[in-house]
């Protein structure tokens, strides 16, 4: 399997380029686990899986799609990357993204451009777009993407797989490189909703490694996920299906609700007010915790050094001016400015105030209503190469997946539809660790 699988990724390579690298030790593993004997209970023995390359893994280099990384390998593997290989899955390859996570396409990966298997002139999303797309395409069943403001549920809207960023808190982030560190979450994506419960009983719970790690007790996910949406009261906020949504988008999600009555449950329109402010609370928020987390990237430490410098100073700016991509400098200088002295209190202040009243709107909703329905993106995937040249149009995608970011809650995009031969996805938000909700509304869909 592990062998079909690699050669399948390799001869399909030149349309999707899902992989950054491929994983040499991979074949020597699933021989292992053949001479051990497949363990039938398990059903991770011997599954090939894919890994986002902002996830560290000692025996693959890991470059979130940087220059800066080109060349750097890390002496740990992620707890995530730990859980999954000790439950007998063998990890394939490192999956492109947008550069240290940041975008929503794909294209801002500094190595390569990665296709969505469904329309080759569109993009698979981002930032996760290798993980979903080579979900999608069929090359294995199941990865793992990481998602700040969207990064899992928009591509897996654009690829047609699902996705879900679990509760923060739910999933160790050690070992994943930070972005926004109060928003970063890794999640599965997989071709179907008990898949991927299966995937976050793999990788959920405590580690000391993780201080924000949640001691909650994790659930097997997939122990009620048959038992329907019977009596399931199901909010869908008007905003959701507000201005600036494709109504082919508004048709499938309203189609949907209408599944969700017929199956026993109820859907009332309720208001999330304030989750207009959400994208630019979040470009605040995410890009000041971003300068922070990437000041460690300083040409002494890690990875890339620039040749020919001078002194200290002039060593970090032409390493850090040659090896970051511009998404990557921009995100860093607008951090840096909403954090300095004289701007922290008119933007940063602020932006963590919406923050606040963003998650109350989400409370509000919660006290009577189990579940949030909506569309994961305001459109189906776009074509790659069409970026404007206003960047702040590209953060616009992800109006719908950035409040929950925002609120710490837990999103799944599923399947629901297609709109000119590309797929449409559903999301679905819950109450702070109550994934199980969610999983169990998504297989009743599905
Ligand atoms: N597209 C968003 C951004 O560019 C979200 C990225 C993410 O979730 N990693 O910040």
């Amino acid at each position: 399997l592990t062998k079909q699988t690699i050669d399948k990724i390799n001869s399909e390579a030149d349309d999707i380029q899902a992989y950054l690298s491929m994983n040499d030790q991979a074949i020597e593993k699933a021989k292992a686990i053949d001479a051990a004997g497949i363990d039938p209970d398990n059903i991770f023995s011997g599954m090939p899986i894919a890994i986002k390359d902002n996830i560290v893994t000692k025996n693959m280099k890991t470059t979130a799609a940087s220059k800066m990384l080109e060349n750097f390998t890390s002496v740990y593997d992620a707890t995530v990357v730990e859980k999954l290989e000790k439950a007998g899955a063998v990890i394939v390859g490192k999956t492109n993204l947008d550069e240290f996570a940041m975008g929503s396409s794909t294209e801002k990966s500094a190595f390569k451009t990665t296709r969505n298997p469904w329309n080759l002139d569109t993009v698979p999303g981002g930032s996760s777009g290798g993980s979903a797309a080579t979900v999608s395409a069929g090359e294995v069943p199941v990865s793992l993407g990481s998602d700040t403001g969207g990064s899992i549920r928009q591509p897996a809207s654009f690829t047609g797989v699902v996705g879900l960023k679990p509760t923060y808190g739910r999933v160790s982030r050690w070992g994943l490189i930070a972005f926004g560190s109060s928003f970063d979450q890794i999640g599965p994506l997989t071709n179907n909703v008990k898949d991927n419960a299966h995937m976050l009983n793999a990788i959920a719970g405590h580690d000391e490694h993780d201080a924000t790690s949640s001691k909650k007790e994790v659930p097997d996910f997939t122990e009620h996920i048959d038992a329907g949406v019977k009596g399931l009261r199901i909010a869908l906020p008007k905003e959701y299906l507000g201005e600036g949504v494709d109504p082919e988008i508004k048709t499938a999600i309203k189609q949907a609700a209408e599944t969700y009555q017929k199956l026993g449950a109820t859907v009332d329109e309720v208001s999330l007010p304030n989750s207009k402010y959400g994208v630019m609370a979040y470009y605040v928020l995410a890009s000041s915790e971003a300068s922070s987390n990437l000041e460690r990237f300083d040409g002494v430490r890690y990875g890339y050094r620039a040749d020919g410098v001078k002194n200290l100073e002039d060593l970090y700016v032409k390493t850090r001016s040659t090896g970051f991509g511009n998404e990557v400098k921009r995100r860093i200088m607008l951090g840096t400015f909403s954090l300095s002295a004289g701007s922290f209190d008119r933007y940063f202040k602020q932006a963590a105030k919406i923050r606040t009243i963003i998650l109350n709107d989400f409370q509000k909703v919660f006290k009577d209503h189990d579940l949030i329905m909506g569309p994961t993106t305001p459109t189906t995937a776009f074509k790659v190469g069409t970026e404007s040249t206003d960047p702040t149009e590209m953060y616009t995608n992800d109006t719908l997946t950035i409040p929950v970011n925002l609120a710490g809650l837990p999103g799944m995009s599923l399947p629901a539809g297609f709109s000119k031969g590309l797929p449409i996805g559903m999301q679905l938000i819950g109450r702070p660790f109550d994934e199980s909700t969610i999983y169990q509304a998504g297989y009743a869909f599905e």
